[in-house]
């Protein structure tokens, strides 16, 4: 018997929208290839928490495709019943079949309408998609403190906090003090609170369906089948029970560590250069002054690029990115007392 995730994989074609009710009252919704919800029998859409979890934006981030692929089948046989909406999307099912991050470009800078530039690639046309798949599910719901998305990951490299989220730009909206907590009680070590609008998936489910947001990082890339499950046992027991008990308010003992974005840095030309090996763990800290890269451009001139605060520690380096796109983030550490929380 094929998986959820196997069908939508490796026979997309067959899979038809449709809606169905199991033995224990649990309404599930087949929308597309890679995309199903599910109900209780009976629930009221201004009462009930929305859920998205969403995985495989990067074809190759296996664990996150794994677990909710896991939960998707406890479901489907019912030995879990689901107390509150939510909708399982594995994200770019094409790349995932080729073992790779994204077939033509990376999808989680195709969101907020970015997609509209890209419109022959099968990254754009999912994107889309994947926007009016969430923008219906939480059309019903007007609660901001009912709707939640987590868009799944794991990191390329290894990180000295291996698991941290990224807080979407509020554009003026407080902190949610109960988010925080509920990503520590997932296992998540850090957040990096982003200040500028993006065109992540989270940023765009925060923006346009005013729901709590967060691009979460779950560990380092492995291929399908080579995770170990153990290392990812908190945020397996958090989506659990955030699907089985719709009381779920965890308080954790511990704050995650606070960072704020200081310097996106871009790769403005061809030959651009990253001053630390390749290896080096996400979150490793550098002093004031350091040079983290160099850019040469086509008339010889080179432009470096420092560290400007006492400490910065960078996050997300990757030198091979296309012209013109994010090649480092820099971030700096910050307390809970510098932010406005809810
Ligand atoms: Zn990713």
């Amino acid at each position: 018997m094929q998986t959820f995730l196997e069908r939508s994989r490796f026979m997309p074609d067959q899979i038809q929208p449709h809606q169905s009710i199991l033995a224990n009252g649990t309404r599930v919704s087949v929308i597309d290839a890679g995309i199903i919800e599910f109900a209780p029998a009976h629930y009221n859409p201004s009462e009930i928490r929305h859920i998205v979890l969403s995985c495989g934006v990067h074809g190759n981030e296996t664990a996150p495709i794994e677990m909710c692929s896991d939960l998707v089948e406890a479901l489907l046989t019912q030995s879990i019943t689901p107390k509150v909406k939510v909708q399982f999307q594995f994200a770019n099912l094409a790349a995932m079949n080729i073992g790779e991050r994204f077939v033509d470009v990376n999808m989680n800078r195709l969101f907020d309408g970015m997609h509209e530039h890209y419109k022959s690639c099968p990254e754009a046309l999912r994107a889309k998609q994947l926007e009016q798949y969430t923008r219906q599910f939480f059309a019903e719901c007007h609660n901001r403190d009912r709707k939640f998305h987590y868009d799944l990951h794991t990191a390329i490299r290894d990180a000295k906090y291996p698991r941290f989220a990224v807080y979407p730009y509020l554009d003026g909206k407080p902190y949610s003090r109960q988010q925080m907590n509920w990503l520590a009680s997932a296992g998540i070590q850090a957040i990096l609170l982003s200040h500028n609008p993006t065109t992540t998936y989270s940023y765009f489910t925060s923006k346009h369906c005013d729901a709590h947001a967060f691009t979460v990082e779950l560990g380092k890339v492995r291929a399908f089948g080579q995770n170990n499950r153990e290392d990812f046992t908190q945020s397996d027991v958090f989506l659990h029970d955030l699907i089985t008990d719709d009381t779920f308010d965890p308080d954790s003992e511990e704050t995650p560590l606070l960072f704020d974005i200081a310097q996106t840095i871009l790769r403005e030309t061809d030959s651009f250069e990253l001053h630390f090996a390749d290896d080096t763990p996400n979150f490793t800290r550098y002093q004031r002054g350091d040079v983290l890269a160099t850019a040469t451009f086509d008339d010889k001139q080179s432009r470096q690029y420092p560290v400007l605060a006492d400490e910065e520690a960078i996050v997300f380096p990757n030198a091979s990115v296309a012209v013109g796109q994010r090649a480092l983030l820099t971030v700096v550490e910050i307390g809970l007392h510098d932010l406005e929380l809810i």
